[in-house]
């Protein structure tokens, strides 16, 4: 079977692998000129290592991660919570802290030791279904027919748009900062941190590696929305983006699979978009390996939209600024501080998330 993958993001690249395993080498192509720099997704879920362990990228991440062992919540400059990220029950007891580049890195190595390359500089233009095959047209000119294509090309899929699969949704007004910086004491080192400021603006700081955070803010300065003093050594990179909440209406068409961003975006609460993709990506690589492709759509739609929902109410209730937001957010931090049982289901559900 010839099957094509778009894009060599996290999504792209775990389908490369998990076919590759299976004894499928697939083509995968990206148009960006060399591998991404880019740290976006900094939190690897359990799950996906789980996910990711048939394959040895697991080991890989594990050996350069940094295990997040607590998450603490600040009310402005106080703190109201602390509690373990903790879950006997998973893969991994918690969530692992490493850039997304790293994780691009780490399975591009894996894949490269199955016999698998990606081709950069290589960009899919369009598509031509027919009841053979679906042929691909690259801008540099190349024609080629695939039985399968996999679309994990990003928020603004051309495969997802050239099969003419909707995506509804809706793109929030805000802008939400983030900022990569060296640290010294200040944000803990091994502890997700979260202040929540009477303004309703949220700022966020997750440990990446040894003296390294990913700070992220829902205005437009990261760096300066702590209203605590943060120990800043160097201030990697930063930048500004916007969230949508969308997900498309099916996930396949004809010989056309979407997986990752391709099929869903939301907002960055939780930390799930790039292991929501991982794990559309390993469900599609073992059914297209076992023959098994129809429900592949119903199956991931309906597991990324429960996720997508829990995402979307977790951001109202920490960004609202609501009497009922404030105190559902107020009640859920009393009710964490006075019964231990419920911190430790609050690290476990973060963990199992
Ligand atoms: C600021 C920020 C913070 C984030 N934080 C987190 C987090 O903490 N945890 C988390 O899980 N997620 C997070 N995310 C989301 C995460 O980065 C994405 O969900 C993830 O990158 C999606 O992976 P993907 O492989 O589906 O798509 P992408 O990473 O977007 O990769 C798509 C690839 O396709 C290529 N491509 C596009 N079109 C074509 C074409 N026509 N031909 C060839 N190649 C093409 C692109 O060059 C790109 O390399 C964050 C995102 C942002 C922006």
């Amino acid at each position: 079977m010839k099957v094509l993958i778009v894009g060599a993001g996290p999504t792209g690249l775990t389908a490369a692998v998990e076919l590759a395993r299976r004894g499928l080498l697939p083509r995968i192509v990206d148009r960006r000129d060399r591998a991404s720099t880019l740290s976006r997704a900094v939190g690897v879920t359990s799950r996906s290592l789980e996910l990711l362990s048939h394959s040895g990228v697991s080991e890989k991440l594990i050996a350069e991660g940094i295990a997040v062992e607590g998450a603490c919540i600040y009310l402005n400059t106080h703190l109201a919570l602390e509690f373990p990220l903790h879950s006997d029950r998973s893969y991994f007891p918690t969530v692992l802290g490493l850039p997304q580049d790293r994780t691009e890195a780490l399975m591009a190595e894996v894949l490269f030791g199955m016999g698998g390359e990606v081709e950069y500089q290589k960009e899919l233009k369009s598509l031509t279904e027919d009841e053979s095959g679906v042929v691909a047209q690259f801008d540099d000119g190349e024609e080629n027919r695939f039985d399968l294509i996999i679309g994990a090309d990003g928020i603004r899929s051309t495969v997802r748009e050239a099969a003419g699969i909707n995506y509804p949704g809706f793109d929030l007004d805000e802008v939400w900062s983030i900022a990569d910086v060296d640290t010294g004491d200040w944000p803990p080192k091994r502890k997700f941190t979260l202040v929540k400021m009477d303004s309703g603006v949220i700022a966020v700081a997750v440990p990446l590696g040894e003296g390294r955070h990913r700070l992220v803010a829902s205005c437009d300065n990261a760096i300066s929305a702590f209203p605590m003093a943060l120990d800043i050594k160097r201030v990697r990179r930063k930048g500004t983006f916007k969230i949508s909440v969308r997900q498309a209406e099916t996930y396949s068409k004809g010989r056309v699979y979407l997986a990752g961003d391709a099929a869903h975006c939301h907002s960055p609460v939780g930390g799930r978009g790039m292991n929501l993709g991982i794990a559309d990506a390993a469900e599609l690589a073992q059914r297209i390996v076992e023959g098994r492709l129809p429900g592949y759509s119903e199956l991931r739609y309906r597991e990324d939209k429960k996720v997508i929902e829990v995402t979307e109410s977790g951001r109202k209730i920490i960004t609202g600024q609501s009497l009922k937001a404030r105190f559902e957010f107020r009640a859920l931090i009393a009710a964490a501080n006075s019964i231990p049982a419920v911190r430790r289901k609050l690290g476990q559900f973060a963990v199992e998330l």
